[in-house]
């Protein structure tokens, strides 16, 4: 085993070997530009753009013609929600999210209610799912666009898309998922879920940084977008732009390799999680688990550790990477907003990791990573004042 162990999977995942090697011939000897018509140079960088776009299609059920190739899943948003709205302005101005979102998303709400657009964030359960009900309440005539994540990349929690997608549709309005948690990771089919818009990012998927796509659907009813960035007029026009060969065709071989795995992988990460959730709780009290466990990511864990500061259990688990789960970030430790959106005390957020396992994580990782946690916490408690109940409890005695 190799220190230090990555498990920080919602941040970035490593690049799979395959997918670099898949890459590798499009910065050397296939370096042309899709968009040259008249030599070799560019036809084959032209084919490797189009088999990389059946790839991506294929793992959401969609077809080729509707994946828009894009800088990633921030930018996949932008377009996906600025876009509708400035090409659905004619039928309304309403717009419904929930309390969640990436702050790729929660930041185009700014943008929207300067333009004139009104949002509507439902919140969520305390266990992180959104309230149907409530989001059916607050689709009004004049809502043009409902955007859903579909995995929380904080607490992994998987939102209930069928259901909203049905609602959406059933009043003819357009409906956007950010899955760049989920893509790869969960079946995700495009027209079971009757989505019409669908964010991902080919680092979430052991591809690379940089890269990412927007689904668009054009079967059934084409989803009109106006672009954010004009020019070439690439991408039939909706994202303007010389293509990122190489990257592109890394994030097709990654949707392939993930379309191949998945059915294994899902499972052996949820036992991974299970045995680390299982290994620290049998050692230690006062752990809390943050968001539905039933409707969650396979490779996520997000848990707060009474009686103890999330920064000091961070550094004294120097060679695990891990995120802090609930906070801001390590520095201000303020609760983040999905941390109150489900209602983690101050205290509890405050204290709590998210692990995010991945493909290249093992089960000896896990193991390690056990001990760390419950040796940290502990050691922490008993120096930590706040802990007073630690004495009483069996479990703590050494
Ligand atoms: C990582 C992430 C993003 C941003 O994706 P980039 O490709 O890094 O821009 C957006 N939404 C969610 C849910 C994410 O996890």
């Amino acid at each position: 085993m190799r220190l230090p162990i990555y498990m920080d999977c919602h941040a970035t995942t490593p690049v799979d070997p395959r997918v670099l090697e898949a890459m590798l011939p499009y910065f050397r000897e296939h370096f042309g530009n899709p968009a040259s018509r008249t030599h070799s140079f560019g036809w084959a960088a032209e084919a490797a753009v189009d088999a990389a776009r059946a790839q991506a299609a294929a793992l959401l059920g969609a077809e080729g013609r509707e994946i828009v190739f894009t800088s990633g899943a921030t930018e996949s948003n932008a377009l996906a929600i600025r876009g509708t709205a400035e090409a659905h302005r004619d039928r309304g101005d309403h717009i419904v999210t929930t309390a969640i979102e990436h702050k790729a998303v929660l930041d185009c709400r700014r943008w929207l209610e300067s333009a004139g657009f009104r949002v509507t964030v439902v919140p969520v359960r305390p266990d992180g799912l959104v309230d149907v009900d409530r989001l059916a309440a607050a689709l009004v005539p004049g809502t043009i666009l409902v955007s859903v994540m579909a995995a929380n990349n904080e607490i992994g929690t998987l939102q209930p898309l069928a259901e909203i997608g049905a609602l959406a549709r059933a009043r003819d309005i357009v409906f956007h998922t950010d899955a760049a948690q989920a893509v790869g990771k969960i079946p995700l089919d495009v027209d079971a879920l009757q989505l019409d818009l669908v964010s991902f990012s080919a680092h979430k998927l052991y591809g690379p940084k940089g890269v990412g796509a927007l689904y668009v659907r054009r079967r059934e009813r084409r989803v009109r977008l106006v672009p954010q960035t004009v020019g070439g007029g690439q991408e039939r026009g909706l994202r303007s732009g010389t293509l990122d060969v190489p990257a592109i065709v890394g994030l097709g071989m990654a949707c392939a390799v993930a379309q191949q795995e998945m059915d294994a992988e899902a499972p052996r990460l949820a036992r991974l999680r299970d045995r680390l959730l299982a290994g620290i709780q049998a050692e230690l009290d006062g752990v809390r688990v943050n968001g539905s466990l039933e409707h969650r990511l396979p490779g996520n864990l997000n848990l707060s550790f009474a009686g103890v500061q999330g920064e000091s259990l961070l550094m004294s688990m120097n060679d695990i990477a891990v995120s802090p789960g609930a906070a801001c970030d390590s520095a201000n430790a303020e609760p983040s907003h999905v941390a109150r959106a489900i209602g983690v005390p101050e205290d509890l957020a405050r204290s709590s990791l998210r692990f995010g396992l991945g493909r290249f994580n093992t089960e000896e990782e896990i193991d390690y990573a056990v001990r760390k946690v419950v040796d940290s916490v502990r050691r922490l408690r008993r120096e930590s004042p706040l802990y007073a109940g630690a004495a009483q409890r069996p479990k703590e005695a050494p």
